[in-house]
């Protein structure tokens, strides 16, 4: 009897709401959750991927989740600051609570607050956390650990390893130069917590479902992949990691569901750094993660998720400046991160032969098509010529570097890539998080709901709802 009265309300809500709401019946479906995040990525990062691919023909023309069929704005500011970092945010994603910057995982309060993974896995999923950065950075770590501070990286991988997470994949740890403790540490206390950790993709070819808990890494030292466009064909990179996470816990929560957090780490470097091609190439990388994701969802289409979104945006992009119009097929030759241009010239002209001018000028033709693909000004040309004759032009010239939160480049790089950006129309504020608002794209089964999410405080209750996790 009350099954039938049960099924009266699903149809008398089925036809007072049809496109927005779903009975419990339909909700009760959803098996897998995948929740994706691009750190860093706002609107115009995502935007400006797809004007980048559609100029440069250096990506799909449509960038898959831009396309989703929820679309809306999420509000990102933190307890303490309209403009958010990493962590306040990650927790607000993974806990839908706010806090103060630099929280992992607690509230104002410094208490425990519990993460999507947590619910998820009290109610008998499996779960998975899956970075392109260290496994204890601030946004994995928000579902994976509490400690009062971002910076306990200690911690946050001694908690993640206590975790009853059952698949994780990261470059690496992130060491505290105060323990001393290596990477092999923490590795080394995984596997004594009984974790299988594998390195590099063709170790975990050999992963099997009866691997109770998996770490699977990068298999080199960084603790953090390398950018997608300076990608070598052996490194390991985010869609393969994604794929390895899916297989496992398909395979081992075929029953139950699992719930999956995806972040696309190095948007929010490249940002910082305010190198386009560099981040534009970071959020494709995402968009294969997702694709992996969408092949899934065909499978799985009433029982499956799929939400993306971002923590906060980096580098204040703007599309267009002054002029209306934007060129992005100028940033066509660009095929290396700033950083790895900035290496490469240092190599290139440190070899006991003094750079002269014409030299430094092709370097940046070949590398950046500045004077092929782009015309270069008068007074760009006059600008990029002073600093190389200051920073390299006599024996007693040093280097000037723009450094970042992540990384550190040539000043003769960072304005010739500034060029390059600002001539295609894409203009970066500054070298920080802004406080603009995010995209969220929702795809399958209770997507509708999201319409109703402005805050990044509102997507979390939203999935635990959808997915019937515990309270
Ligand atoms: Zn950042």
């Amino acid at each position: 009897m009350k099954r039938f009265f049960n099924f009266l309300i699903c149809i008398v809500l089925f036809l007072a709401m049809p496109v927005t709401s779903l009975c419990q019946n339909d909700l009760a479906k959803i098996k897998y959750v995948f929740y994706i995040i691009g750190d860093g990525m706002g609107i115009n990062h995502v935007l400006g991927t797809e004007q980048y691919n559609i100029g440069t023909e250096s990506g799909p023309e449509i960038v898959n989740f831009l396309h989703f069929p929820v679309r809306t704005i999420i509000t990102t500011e933190s307890a303490t600051s309209l403009v958010t970092d990493s962590a306040a945010s990650g927790t607000a994603l993974a806990s839908g609570v706010k806090t103060y910057e630099g929280a992992i995982g607690v509230g104002e309060d410094g208490l425990p607050v519990p993460a999507l993974t947590e619910l998820a896995k009290a109610s008998g999923k499996g779960t998975g956390v899956i970075t392109s950065v260290g496994i204890n950075h601030a946004t994995p770590g928000s579902f994976l650990a509490h400690s009062k501070s971002r910076g306990n990286y200690e911690e946050i991988a001694l908690d993640y390893i206590a975790s009853p997470v059952d698949f994780a994949a990261g470059a690496g740890f992130i060491t505290e130069r105060k323990s001393g403790h290596n990477a092999s540490y923490f590795e080394q206390k995984a596997t004594d917590a009984g974790i299988k950790v594998y390195h590099g993709k063709r170790e975990w070819s050999s992963m099997s479902a009866s691997d109770e808990y998996v770490l699977c890494l990068s298999g080199k030292a960084e603790a953090e992949l390398p950018y997608a466009i300076d990608r070598m064909e052996d490194d390991t990179t985010l869609p393969e990691f994604v794929s390895a996470g899916i297989s496992y816990l398909e395979s081992r929560f075929a029953e139950n569901g699992f719930f999956m957090m995806v972040e696309g780490g190095k948007i929010d470097y490249a940002g910082h750094a305010d190198d386009g091609a560099t981040c534009f190439q970071e959020i494709n990388d995402l968009a294969v993660a997702t694709d992996h994701i969408l092949d899934f969802y065909e499978r799985y289409p009433e029982e499956t998720l799929i939400v993306v979104t971002a923590d906060h945006e980096t580098g204040g992009l703007m599309l267009g400046a002054g002029l209306y119009e934007m060129h992005p097929d100028r940033m066509k030759a660009q095929k290396m991160s700033a950083n790895a241009l900035t290496r490469l010239f240092n190599t290139t002209f440190s070899k006991g032969k003094k750079p002269v001018w014409e030299d430094a000028k092709e370097f940046l033709r070949d590398h950046l098509g500045l004077w092929e693909d782009v015309d270069v000004d008068k007074k760009t040309e006059k600008e990029l010529k002073e600093i190389f004759d200051r920073n390299y032009g006599s024996s007693d010239a040093k280097e000037e570097s723009v450094v970042n939160l992540y990384s550190s480049n040539s000043l003769f790089i960072q304005r010739a890539i500034g060029y390059l950006n600002n001539t295609a129309g894409y203009y970066w504020s500054y070298t920080s998080h802004s406080g603009s608002p995010v995209g969220l794209f929702a795809k399958g089964q209770g997507a509708e709901k999201f319409i109703s999410a402005r805050d990044n405080t509102d997507i979390a209750p939203i999935i635990s709802e959808l997915a019937g996790y515990e309270k």
